[in-house]
């Protein structure tokens, strides 16, 4: 590798940092190898942490001259390198500063921050630092490549979950994120709506954190021992999504249960183009269009 920190020194964004990153090493493998990139970035070691109940933790001064990362030893592999890129931005994102003077530490509620509220500046340090990590270990380039042609389905995180050596759920992100189609992927634990990943073009998720899984949901009728993701099945939008006024839209949902009472499950929106809308198709071509794709 050739990379150095001063080829970042201008940088402050996870995703300015990542692209840097990915311009200056053309030929960065996938995996990605986190522990090599993060030691040519001047984090001199990474040892385990021992702290109960912390995942990741940074030890550094204030001018960043030099990094520790510590890292939850047991944790699964995926989760492992997620740790290590999360702590790699919180030394690379200058304006980070830990509650403890010198030492970040990080929980898993924290590598599961995605969005902060407007001045909770905690929130956003740990969002970026997950956006980095992300960013960093799921490359989108690399993604769009590998991302199979057709319909979605989640039947492909576990395949981008090994091929980029992460965890599901960060695949299942940069699924939703990436992925041409309108989709949202829902993390539920215990039938509890926990978080949503979703793409640039889906709409607000009115179905809220914390409550759970809206009633007319095919969660209830899925066998959640079963660790297969589901057929698609129609659900009325609304019992999901807030569509823009007069916005015509249909719905399908997959469930793939997972380990420790979690499950995913995929929001895949299909919107109706309206009339003025630049689509010189028939209505009759259309139809046609929609029902090759079910075949
Ligand atoms: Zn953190």
């Amino acid at each position: 590798m050739k990379i150095s920190r001063m080829d970042l020194a201008d940088t402050g964004s996870p995703m300015g940092l990542v692209t840097k990153i990915l311009s200056i090493e053309k030929e960065l493998p996938i995996p990605v190898p986190i522990e090599e990139l993060a030691k040519q970035l001047d984090i001199e070691k990474i040892a385990p942490l021992e702290t109960e109940g912390f995942e990741g933790g940074l030890v550094t001064d204030d001018a960043r001259s030099t990094g520790f990362i510590l890292v939850n030893r047991a944790a699964p592999s995926g989760r492992r390198r997620f740790t290590i890129g999360h702590e790699l931005g919180h030394f690379l994102i200058v304006s980070h500063k830990p509650v403890e003077p010198g030492k970040f530490l990080c929980s898993r509620a924290d590598m599961a921050k995605w969005s902060a509220d407007q001045g909770d500046r905690y929130a956003r340090m740990e969002a970026e630092a997950n956006e980095f990590s992300g960013l960093l270990l799921i490359p989108p380039p690399a993604l769009r490549k590998f991302i199979p042609k057709g319909d979605p389905t989640l039947a492909h995180i576990p395949l981008i979950a090994k091929h980029f050596d992460v965890s599901k759920e960060a695949a299942a992100r940069a699924y939703a994120r990436y992925h041409p189609e309108h989709l949202a992927i829902v993390v539920i634990k215990d039938g509890i709506v926990r978080r949503a990943h979703k793409g640039p073009t889906f709409p607000w998720i009115s179905a809220s954190y914390g409550k759970p899984v809206p009633r007319a949901s095919s969660f209830y009728a899925k066998d959640l021992r079963q660790r297969a993701a589901s057929e698609l099945s129609p659900i009325i939008p609304e019992h999901w999504v807030d569509l823009k006024e007069g916005q015509r839209a249909e719905l399908f949902e997959q469930v793939y249960p997972q380990q420790d009472g979690y499950a995913l499950l995929m929001l895949w929106l299909e919107i109706e183009e309206t009339e003025e809308a630049d689509d010189d198709r028939t209505s009759a071509q259309r139809f046609k269009d929609q029902q090759g794709r079910w075949r």
